[in-house]
């Protein structure tokens, strides 16, 4: 079966440009998708999984996201995506629904994203269930297990495990027993790694403290023998995180009493907090230096095009970038014909030095890390 995407539609800020097709609906999909309609592009934005969010990490988001992402000035308040520290799933939620909200962008959930192709008159993906999907460009948003990755950067497809595991959490204060609460980040040391934490706004927006959410971040390069044997590593090639019931009960044991021995309240507390609950999440980490993002009528954003350690806080950013560099692209060479391939080699030549860099300014720390524990 193959569907084109209809150009009909106009929601009446711009003319209809052309079509993309972007797989993977996360952070970098949406963004992008919001900058390409914002162009006049119609965009098909194709997901895997169902509208559950995935991950407890936190983001640094900029003044007027929205606003930046889709031109419109007034976004009201119950919309607005604020500024400073919020949650993956409160920005993961503003985004989409921002993007629902535009006539331009069609969301598909559950449409997994097996291949990509492209001639010289347009580009189209293949399903899982054997459809076909058709548009001027092929966008990947589709993470650091990228599988449009393998059509834009052939001879270096897969993301690399950095050698450590971060153990994601999130408590709400009320439930803690803590008498002080943090003004801010802290950073911690431990004999595994660094331990990020982080005070959240409560799911109701309240920055009051005793009343929000600490996150933390913990690094650790001990265990890599459990992430081999779970086969969340698999070579050098990460497969997937650890969920909480994938957590084996030894490891909870260890988490605590390591908590308990080396970080002060309320950190500890939280840690405890997460562990009694059986609340945490272990993400391996790698890492993706690209040398290019992209080929022809298909291209990269987001974790797809470049992995940074999240030590470097600025995963979200780059992509940010991404979508504002993509439409910028467009904008100036259009995505009709022959013009789709000038788009994506200028978007290619505004990002991909920032975007080796950033990969780079974090794998010292990586290393060290690795290196530190393993000796
Ligand atoms: C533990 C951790 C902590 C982090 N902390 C920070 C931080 O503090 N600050 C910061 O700026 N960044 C941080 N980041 C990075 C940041 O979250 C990402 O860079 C950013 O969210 C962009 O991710 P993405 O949308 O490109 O990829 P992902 O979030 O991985 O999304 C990829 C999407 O593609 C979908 N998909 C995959 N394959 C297919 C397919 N074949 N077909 C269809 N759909 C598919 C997936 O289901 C998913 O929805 C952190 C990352 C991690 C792992």
């Amino acid at each position: 079966m193959s569907t084109k995407p209809t150009l009909a539609r106009n929601d009446g800020h711009a003319e209809t440009t052309g079509s993309a097709i972007v797989v993977g609906a996360s952070l970098a999909g949406l963004m992008s998708a919001l900058t390409l309609a914002r162009t006049g592009v119609e965009v098909t934005l194709l997901e895997r999984s169902d509208d559950s969010g995935r991950t407890g990490a936190a983001l640094h988001v900029e003044h007027d996201l929205l606003n930046r992402l889709t031109g419109r000035t007034r976004i009201n308040r119950r919309d607005a995506i604020p500024a400073g520290l919020q949650t993956w799933h409160s920005v993961h939620d503003g985004l989409r629904a921002a993007a629902r909200a535009d006539s331009r962008i069609r969301l598909l959930p559950n449409t997994i994203v097996d291949a990509a192709a492209q001639n010289h008159n347009d580009a189209w993906v293949t399903t899982r269930d054997g459809r076909k999907f058709h548009a001027d460009i092929v966008i990947g948003a589709d993470g650091h297990r990228s599988t449009i990755r393998r059509h834009v950067a052939p001879d270096k497809p897969h993301s690399e495990f950095a050698g450590y595991v971060i153990w994601i959490g999130i408590a709400q204060e009320s439930e803690l027993r803590a008498r002080s609460w943090p003004d801010g980040v802290d950073f911690l040391s431990s004999t595994n790694g660094p331990l990020l934490g982080y005070p959240l706004p409560a799911k109701d927006g309240t920055l009051t403290p005793g009343r929000r959410q600490l996150g933390f971040a913990w690094y650790d390069a001990t265990r890599n023998t459990l992430l081999r044997k779970s086969g969340a590593i698999d070579g050098s090639v990460v497969q997937h995180s650890l969920t909480a019931d994938q957590i084996p009960e030894e490891i909870y044991r260890e988490l605590g009493a390591e908590a308990r021995a080396e970080f002060p309240s309320p950190w500890r507390d939280a840690i405890l907090d997460c562990v009694n609950r059986r609340a945490v999440i272990g993400t391996p980490i790698s890492e993706y230096v690209p040398n290019n993002l992209a080929n022809g009528r298909i291209a990269l954003v987001g974790d797809a095009a470049h992995v940074p350690t999240p030590m470097t806080g600025s995963g979200f950013s780059a992509s940010l970038h991404d979508a504002e560099a993509l439409a910028k692209a467009i904008t100036a060479h259009g995505v009709k014909g022959p013009a789709a391939k000038l788009a994506l080699a200028t978007y290619e030549r505004t990002r991909l030095t920032d975007a080796r860099r950033l990969v780079q300014s974090g794998q010292q720390f990586s290393r060290s890390l690795a290196r530190g524990v393993a000796a």
